[in-house]
């Protein structure tokens, strides 16, 4: 899966690492999971144009997504501080991590299905 077959819909609206002149078509499994759920059919658009930006939901997921998500996410090792120990206060995490947060928040889908998705 390509990042701009979600760009639109993932990565400008949500994610802090975004760039228009980023080249870079590697993209973190955070996105592609989400995109893989839309995709299929499981979670639909308008849930994602709709994602609110909370603190609190993403540390409340922390450690489902992390296990699931992060820990294999290939960006985890050298791209991305969020799953550190002590990352910095205006961190955030990837675009898809906020969406799947969002969504886990609110009932839409489960930590199984996002297993299904990877
Ligand atoms: S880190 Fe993930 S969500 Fe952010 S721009 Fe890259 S692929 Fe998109
Ligand atoms: S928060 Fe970081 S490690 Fe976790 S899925 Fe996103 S890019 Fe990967």
């Amino acid at each position: 899966m390509q990042k701009a077959d979600f760009k639109a819909y993932i990565c400008r609206p949500w994610c802090m690492f975004f760039s228009e002149d980023e080249k870079e078509e590697m993209a973190c499994l955070g996105a592609r999971v989400a995109a893989r759920l839309a995709e299929n059919g499981c979670i639909r658009t308008d849930e994602i144009r709709n994602v609110i930006k909370d603190r609190d939901v993403w540390e409340k997921h922390r450690a489902g997504l992390g296990r699931i998500l992060c820990r294999v996410c290939e960006f985890c090792a050298e791209d991305c501080d969020f799953q550190s120990l002590e990352p910095s206060e205006d961190l955030e995490p990837c675009g898809g991590y906020i969406v799947l947060a969002h969504l886990l928040e609110n009932g839409a889908v489960e930590l199984r299905d996002l297993e299904y998705a990877l």
